[in-house]
């Protein structure tokens, strides 16, 4: 495998066939070591997607453990960085890293021949799924579990990236059976920076299985702007999840295994208005 460490944006477009993108390598690395990720070539991006914090504008390349200390940083994302991960996973995780990182499914990750692997089938639905999702569970009722990225959901941030400038929200998608992809960037597109409005105020609340170092069984941000109060899950669908209202529970479509997440997260939402009202 060869390894390229670019300078320019120009450069990594100028590259090999068969290339993957490489930042902090916390999630990238482990993937290629399974074989559940391929590449001839892996471009180091750090020389070239923006790191640090500039008024509401972040660097892709910023570290988890760059936001949870900075006081510029809204507090819903201070607080969902400093609860993700290990501090030394969050020292070399990037923001851009984070948003991009695959399922924990377990039957994913083993390499069951399930739907999002191209198959037929999901595996969680009809096995093992305590972990898994409550809404857009239709296909794959993998649990996304980016704490980060629904606290950005809350805030409304948006994504510049080498081609295009978007709503944090349209960079996922749910599978489906033309496209199993669960976000909408195309191959080699890089995330450049995020913009991250300022709210009046934001909390993000994190239930998991420890104390410390868990994925969210269920995280609910929530931020309130002068037009009102936006809240996201964590952890409850195939990707990030917007939650209209609390009432939204009410449509959840929980597996046998997981109407315990809805029985959870109506608490935290709860809390999190009460933090933030
Ligand atoms: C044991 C463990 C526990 C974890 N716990 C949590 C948790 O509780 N909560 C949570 O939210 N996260 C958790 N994480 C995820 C962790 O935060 C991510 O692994 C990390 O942020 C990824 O960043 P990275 O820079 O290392 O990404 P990499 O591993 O380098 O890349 C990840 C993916 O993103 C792509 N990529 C990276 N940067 C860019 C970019 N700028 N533009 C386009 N593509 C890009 C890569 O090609 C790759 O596909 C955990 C990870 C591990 C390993
Ligand atoms: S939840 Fe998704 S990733 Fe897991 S087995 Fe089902 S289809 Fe595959």
């Amino acid at each position: 495998m060869e390894l390229r460490q670019p300078s320019s944006l120009a450069e990594v477009a100028n590259g090999a066939s068969n290339t993957v993108l490489l930042a902090g390598g916390t999630e990238l690395v482990p993937l290629l070591r399974e074989g559940l990720v391929q590449a001839d070539t892996l471009v180091d991006i750090r020389g070239v997607v923006p790191r640090g914090i500039d008024g509401t504008t972040i660097g892709a390349g910023t570290m988890l453990a760059e936001l949870e200390v900075d006081p510029s940083i809204p507090e819903a994302l201070r607080e969902a960085c400093r609860l993700a991960a290990s501090p030394q996973l969050r020292s070399m995780g990037t923001i851009g890293g984070n948003l991009l990182q695959a399922t924990r499914c377990w039957y994913w990750r083993l390499q069951y021949p399930c739907f999002l692997h191209g198959g037929n089938v999901c595996h969680a639905r009809q096995g093992e799924h305590r972990e898994h999702a409550i809404f857009g569970n239709e296909r794959c009722a993998s649990a996304h579990p980016s704490d980060p990225a629904a606290a950005l959901l809350a805030l409304g941030a948006r994504l510049r990236t080498d081609r295009r400038d978007l709503p944090l929200a349209e960079l996922y998608r749910l599978p489906t059976e033309d496209d199993r992809s669960t976000t909408t960037l195309e191959p080699g597109e890089l995330i450049l920076e995020l913009e991250v409005p300022q709210p009046e105020a934001s909390t993000y609340l994190k239930a998991m299985d420890r104390a410390r170092w868990a994925f969210p069984l269920v995280g609910v941000a929530a931020a309130r702007f002068a037009d009102g109060v936006r809240l996201a899950l964590a952890g409850v669908a195939p990707i990030p999840w917007v939650l209209g209202s609390p009432a939204a529970l009410d449509s959840a479509t929980p597996l046998p295994g997981t109407a315990y997440k809805v029985d959870l997260a109506r608490p935290l939402v709860r809390r999190a208005l009460e933090a933030v009202a």
